[in-house]
């Protein structure tokens, strides 16, 4: 099975100064992917930041198999700005959820670590908090599973 990756901050959490809001349905959305494969953060954020918002997910985070943060990310980033043409893959090739664009930055340097075509690429609508009726995880979660396991949820 390939690994699954999940964007951390305003796809699964919303953080702020203050606390880390999760966002409605993460624990449920890790355990569902989890029985499709490992599933790892992958996080442009610093490794710090996203240790301290782990706890957030409650039981969610024990459906996380391990997390590639911005340190792992940096060899890919700066062969990005030499424009290197061929890049190796830092992780092995899997579908993302992530807020994020495909055509974004972030959607270069992740794409580009996990040597991967916008085909599995998944953009989920960015969290807020103020957003309590939020269920987008569960949209995102019906199209994994439509695309990549070949039926209806
Ligand atoms: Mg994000």
């Amino acid at each position: 099975m390939n690994p699954v990756y999940v964007d951390l901050d305003q796809t699964l959490i919303h953080p702020t100064k203050d606390r880390i809001y999760p966002r409605p349905g993460a624990a449920e959305f890790l355990r569902r992917l989890a029985g499709h494969g490992e599933v790892f953060i992958l996080s442009h954020a610093m490794l710090s930041h996203v240790e301290e918002a782990l706890p957030a997910l409650g039981v969610g985070a024990e459906y996380i198999s391990g997390v590639f943060t911005r340190e792992d990310l940096q060899p890919v980033i700066d062969q990005l700005v030499l424009r290197r043409t061929d890049i190796q893959p830092l992780f092995p090739p899997g579908v993302i959820f992530d807020d994020q664009p495909i055509g974004s930055s972030y959607h270069l340097i992740k794409s580009t670590a996990l040597g991967i075509g916008d085909d599995l690429w998944i953009q989920v609508p960015a969290y807020n908090r103020v957003n309590p009726n939020d269920t987008a995880l569960k949209a995102a979660y019906k199209k994994f599973h439509r695309l990549f396991v070949g039926a209806d949820a």
